[in-house]
């Protein structure tokens, strides 16, 4: 622990400059017990499955949330394209929220991988519901794309953070298998969404065909991404992984950051969400922000009245960082490389802006 103190010093205060990297919760480093973990890794080729750190990854998560099997990915844009391709075939189109990562942040992925076409939905950030999915599943007929899957994120992303309960999923699920349509879960922030809602991981696989769980967000592992589903999917999957180019083979040294991450990392998003809380009530303060965005997790959006670019501007002279989502809009994120005293910091420069 000392050490990691020393050393977590170097990294956030340079002198007297305390830098506050809110840009992303992608930008952690691993901690001294992860980097532990990843060197002690027991590893083998995990193209042939011989890798027995990450079938154990992929055990272990399947194993939390309720599904069968798991695989592991280096990223979790490679999840979600994957749970795409396999849910749909060519011609198909697939629902989500105009907002949706898989839509907007993933490079035209659903149409260049799978060939697959897009319905959006306006949700509430982010948020959608089975009565506005019900009237957009195409009926049968030569002229329609084929809606064969709906995809939901948990966390949304660009919603701020904003989160489905369980409650708000279990009809969405109903409507799915009524309708032969397949879910998907892009769980990028899973673990935030359960923080904030109390709903428990192995009460999810119920409801979902594929859920993709991210490594590298808020439980501050480096690399890698799991997909879950089902085991016939899962094998269809790692077909598709090659084919993506995404087979990797000493893999074992990365999975054991996601073990590490799994089993250390996921009580303390909290800490994050209760360091969001605090940033969101000083903005509420400030006169050159107009607007907060209710903060429900680790992700702060606000609107300012300046030009975001001028206000980031001004932030990055006080060593704060952070993207601008919209004009007007932009976008904190906490993490595990945010300690309390960069927010109270945080909280100073703030308010004497
Ligand atoms: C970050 C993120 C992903 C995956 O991103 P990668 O950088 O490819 O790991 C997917 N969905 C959401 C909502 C995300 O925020």
């Amino acid at each position: 622990m000392g050490a990691y103190n020393v050393k977590y010093k170097e990294r956030n205060f340079k002198g007297n400059n305390m830098t506050v990297d809110l840009r992303s919760d992608t930008i952690t480093k691993p901690t001294p017990g992860m980097l532990d973990a990843m060197m002690n890794a027991s590893v083998g080729d995990d193209v042939f499955g011989e890798d027995e750190t990450v079938n154990a990854l992929e055990e272990k998560t399947a194993a939390m949330f309720g599904m069968e099997a798991g695989i592991f990915c280096p990223s979790g844009t490679m999840t979600n394209q994957i749970a795409i391709k396999c849910f749909t075939q060519p011609l198909d189109e697939l629902i989500a929220d105009q907002t949706a990562h898989i839509y907007r942040y993933e490079g035209g992925g659903i149409a260049f991988n799978s060939a697959v076409s897009t319905r959006l939905l306006n949700g509430y950030r982010g948020i959608i519901t089975a009565e506005m999915i019900g009237p957009e599943i195409n009926a049968e007929n030569i002229h329609y794309p084929h809606t064969s899957l709906v995809a939901l994120e948990n966390t949304v992303n660009k919603g701020g953070g904003s989160c489905y309960t369980l409650a708000q999923i279990k009809p969405i699920a109903e409507l799915c298998r009524n309708k032969d349509l397949k879910l998907h879960l892009d769980g990028a922030r899973i673990f935030n969404a359960l923080a904030h809602t109390g709903d428990k991981a192995a009460d999810y696989g119920q409801y979902f065909d594929g859920i993709s769980v991210c490594l590298s967000k808020g439980l501050g592992a480096p690399v890698g991404s799991v997909l879950l589903a089902d085991k016939a999917t899962i094998k269809y999957a790692r077909r598709i992984r090659k084919v993506f180019g995404g087979g990797m083979r000493q893999a074992g040294f990365l999975a054991a950051a996601g073990i590490y991450a799994l089993d250390h990392h996921v009580d303390r998003v909290k800490i994050d969400h209760a360091h969001a809380q605090i940033l969101s009530e000083a903005l509420t303060q400030c006169l050159w922000v107009s607007n907060v965005l209710p903060a429900e997790t680790n992700i702060v959006l606000f609107d300012t009245i300046e030009p975001a670019t001028i206000v980031l501007a001004k932030l990055a002279e006080h060593g704060i960082k952070a993207l601008p989502t919209d004009t007007h809009r932009i976008r904190f994120v906490l993490h595990l490389d945010v300690h309390p005293e960069q927010v109270e910091y945080a909280v100073g420069v703030l308010k004497g802006m």
